[in-house]
């Protein structure tokens, strides 16, 4: 990383006891006063550094696209360059053509962009039949007064701005869905009425229903999705996020990909981040905006990620008490999820519940893959 991603006189302890401090002092006023949160700070934007961090599959856009950065491209346009190559890649089964599909077959894509120089953004859920989602997004952003399209709407729009009908599923795509529904498997996102959790001690595990949840091997089918913040040499924020979404998920699922403050965040105060990896928590976080808010409040790039992951093992411990199989035998997450992250200084950060890689390009050594940041248990 380029450089130390802890501010200087700034650790987690510090920052916690900073914060309940700074609440405390901003509650004590009496009640028949208006009551203030301390004013987040904003930062001058470092200009001549661009800066593209993502996940591991950006690579390749970032190999493609980073010169365009360099050269004073914008943010918005060069993450969603770098987010269309993945789209267009049949081998890439995560996003865009040749994605996994849904329950039935069909391949249902969710994208997002937003922009911090308007503090505006652009998704689309659900979409079928179009190469290009985050292209899509995009122009939501630019040409309605709209935040989110969803299914045929999204559809309809995006042949009207001339996008081509295209059929995404692929062979190798197709085979896979088909092997999944062979196997009759039990691994769907279909949960069974149950009882209330008893505590203590999954006491209601012994029930049949209980059982078979506890023995679904959830959360095993392949997943990926492709995110892309940039900073710009004028430092503007922006970022993209794209993906096929759980394979073989129920038909009008939509994960975190194109929800901001979920799948992706950005202000021009402070930063951007994204997610991949199990929306559905990323959701329940609110991950990327809950890191971007972590550094208005000036925690780095690591620390705000961290952080935000640290919620996501807490509510996935609270959550296993309903879904046991959202641990392992650890009390740890048994799903994966990843953020990344970048700050108006030009610091950034990848971690994750799992490991792995991430991409990022700086002009100080280019497009290449780093070790993402795993939580200490
Ligand atoms: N976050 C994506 C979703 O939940 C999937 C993934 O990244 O694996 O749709």
């Amino acid at each position: 990383m380029n450089e130390p991603n802890t501010a200087p006189g700034y650790d987690r302890r510090t920052f916690l006891g900073g914060g309940a401090a700074a609440w405390a002092l901003a509650c004590a006023a009496p009640a028949n006063q208006e009551r203030t949160v301390a004013a987040p700070k904003t930062s001058t934007p470092r200009t001549g550094f661009p800066l593209l961090v993502g996940s591991a599959n950006a690579l390749v856009g970032m190999q493609r696209f980073y010169k365009d950065l360099a050269d004073g491209g914008d943010p918005l346009d060069v993450a969603v360059e770098v987010c269309k190559v993945q789209e267009a890649d049949p081998e890439d089964q995560s996003v865009g053509l040749g994605g996994l599909p849904n329950e039935d077959g069909v391949v249902q894509l969710d994208a997002a962009c937003m922009y911090g120089p308007t503090h505006k953004s652009g998704a689309v859920a659900c979409i079928e039949n179009i190469l290009h989602p985050s292209e899509v997004a995009k122009l939501v952003m630019q040409r309605t007064d709209h935040c989110l399209l969803v299914g045929k709407g999204a559809y309809e729009f995006a042949r009207a701005h001339g996008f081509p009908h295209v059929e995404l599923l692929t062979e190798a795509s197709r085979k896979a869905w088909l092997e999944w529904k062979e196997r009759l498997s039990s691994d769907d996102d279909w949960l069974q009425e149950r009882e209330p959790p008893k505590p203590p001690k999954n006491a209601s595990l012994e029930s049949a229903d209980w059982q078979r949840v506890a023995s679904r091997s959830a959360w095993k089918r392949p997943t990926g999705t492709i995110h892309v913040s940039a900073l710009s040499t004028r430092g503007e924020v922006a970022c993209c996020t794209t993906t096929s979404g759980l394979a073989f998920k129920i038909p009008g699922r939509v994960g975190d990909s194109p929800i901001i403050g979920a799948g992706l965040y950005c202000d021009q105060e402070c930063g951007s981040a994204g997610a991949t990896g199990r929306g559905e928590a990323s959701i329940l976080a609110n991950g990327s905006f809950a890191i971007v808010e972590l550094l208005r409040q000036g925690a780095a790039p690591l620390d705000a990620a961290k952080e935000a992951l640290r919620r996501v093992v807490r509510q996935a411990q609270r959550l296993s008490k309903w879904q046991p199989e959202m641990v392992d035998a650890d009390g740890r997450p048994s799903f994966n999820l990843q953020f990344y992250t970048l700050d108006l200084s030009g610091r950034f950060a990848g971690v994750s519940l799992k490991g792995g890689k991430f991409a990022v390009a700086d002009p100080e050594r280019g497009p290449r893959h780093e070790e993402l940041a795993v939580l200490d248990a």
